[in-house]
């Protein structure tokens, strides 16, 4: 490929698209910069409910396209990523006054067969006695979707794409890019070093997700091409109050689903809320109204009884959803759309609107079909089949306690043994700073994962924040 400019691409934005596309991109041979004005997936794409799934809801709104790419996205992922991504079940109880039973028969048949599944089991009626459910809710389905570390698997596709060549540039925020005929020219803020460098590339694209349109008319000084609504979604996080390993979701009056979550195994997770959101988007918080909503409706289900000192932690995210004219935000399609303008001879813009972290791969190998119209001889897909860092399974390390080992394996997989390798006892590990944080994990995140502050490590990288806000 002949190159007149510093980068081929250069990704605004490292939440799942950005660095799902930095990695697609590098893989397929382009010379790929990507940068993030914080840490690595520290705005929505670390407050998700942390589900790769189908969607059930999603039929309601007919998204049969969106709903089979999802499903077919869990084998997928769930071969590519088995350490952070495992299959949960879900139970669905039926509640009379709200939709009948058959209709939820119908939505669980579709979900079913949708798209094939080999790992994941088909959906059946279930009894619900000692589910933990108040004693009239007696009938109901199981069905089965996917956990998923979010932060995690932003981090995992940054070193993926860090394998495959990109330079990927954490806490470099993008001040301004300025058009040329057959260039862009980029100005990042290294936020650490208060610094400026500049660069050039071929194509920009703008996977900045809720500063999307921002980056537009602020950096590019353009006017956008599609309108975005800014969708709020918050969740809690309290001890299980609910026995077993299964997750639930629950109906609502509302028309909505809430779901309740096993959580980093002594934790439930409850959310979400859906909520138009304007103004700030960096220090999102749950609102009152929306603690009250999520504790109402677990409270409507489960036999315990939850109150707002059961709340051990709480996060919220938007959701930088294309505005389709729908009037309630949870009616808002979830599907993503991609903006290209000025391909060909020009210096071309690709933005990014919508999508789920579910569907984040497919959405990456779109963004590549439309840069092949700048470098037709970019390489063919090949993310499907590509394992991500730590994939096959941590070897056996017997000195190490089974908590830490169990944990190290869902959380690094074998990309643990980096810094296990060479150990025989847990002192070797260095200091311990609690909670089953040693030193040598936080070196090893430190050189290997872009971590750099507390709050890399204590929530984005583990979640061990949980473990000392106790
Ligand atoms: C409450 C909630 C629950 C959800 N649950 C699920 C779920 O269970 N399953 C699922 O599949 N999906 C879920 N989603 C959707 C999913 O989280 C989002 O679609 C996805 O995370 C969006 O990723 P993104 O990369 O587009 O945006 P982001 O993760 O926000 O990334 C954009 C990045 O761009 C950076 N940026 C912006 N401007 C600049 C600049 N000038 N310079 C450098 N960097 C910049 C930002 O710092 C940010 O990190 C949920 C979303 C929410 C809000």
């Amino acid at each position: 490929m002949t190159n007149l400019t510093d980068y081929d691409v250069c990704v605004i934005g490292g939440g799942i698209n950005g660095v799902g596309i930095a990695t697609d991109a590098a893989g397929r041979g382009l010379n790929v910069v990507l940068c993030e004005q914080g840490d690595l997936g520290n705005y929505t794409s670390s407050s998700s409910t942390k589900l790769i799934h189908g969607g059930l809801r999603y039929l309601e709104h007919y998204e049969f396209r969106l709903v089979r790419e999802a499903l077919r996205e869990r084998e997928v992922l769930l071969k590519r990523a088995p350490h952070i991504i495992w299959p949960l079940a879900f139970l669905l109880p039926h509640h009379k006054g709200l939709r009948p039973y058959w209709l939820i028969r119908l939505g669980l048949f579709l979900y079913d067969h949708l798209a094939k599944r080999k790992r994941l089991p088909a959906s059946r009626g279930v009894k619900l006695q000692g589910s933990g459910l108040q004693e009239h809710y007696q009938r109901g389905f199981e069905y089965y979707d996917c956990w998923v570390d979010d932060a995690r698997l932003v981090v995992l596709n940054a070193m993926l794409a860090r394998e495959k060549g990109a330079r990927i540039l954490p806490r470099h925020k993008c001040i301004k890019a300025e058009r040329f005929a057959e260039h862009w020219q980029v100005t990042l803020l290294d936020i650490i070093n208060n610094q400026e460098i500049s660069f050039s590339c071929r194509c920009l694209v703008n996977a900045a997700g809720p500063w999307v349109n921002h980056c537009i008319t602020h950096l590019l000084e353009e006017k956008p091409p599609q309108s975005i609504r800014l969708v709020k979604g918050s969740h809690i996080v309290v001890k299980k109050f609910f026995p077993g390993d299964k997750a639930f979701i629950l109906q609502n009056t509302d028309n909505r689903v809430v779901f309740a979550i096993p959580y980093e195994g002594e934790f439930a997770l409850i959310g979400t809320t859906d909520e138009d959101h304007q103004g700030d988007i960096k220090n999102l918080q749950i609102s009152q109204p929306e603690i009250d909503y999520l504790l109402a409706t677990a409270n409507n289900y489960f036999q315990q009884t939850l109150t707002q000192d059961a709340i051990v932690w709480s996060y919220a995210g938007v959701r930088p959803l294309h505005g389709d004219g729908s009037e309630k935000p949870e009616d808002i399609t979830r599907d993503y759309q991609l903006e290209w303008q000025w391909g060909h001879q020009q210096a071309a813009l690709l933005s990014i609107y919508g999508g789920k972290i579910t569907t984040y791969r497919k959405l990456a190998e779109l963004a590549c079909e439309l840069l092949r119209d700048v470098f037709p001889n970019m390489g063919q897909p090949w993310t499907k089949d590509a394992l991500l860092p730590g994939a096959k399974p941590l070897g056996k390390y017997p000195w190490l306690p089974d908590t830490l080992y169990q944990r190290y394996q869902r959380t690094y997989g074998s990309l643990a043994e980096i810094f296990l390798a060479g150990k025989a006892s847990v002192d070797e590990l260095g200091e311990h700073h609690g909670h089953g944080l040693y030193q040598a994990e936080v070196d090893y995140l430190r050189e290997h994962e872009w971590a750099m502050t507390e709050e890399d490590i204590l929530w984005r990288r583990t979640k061990l924040g949980l473990c000392v806000t106790l």
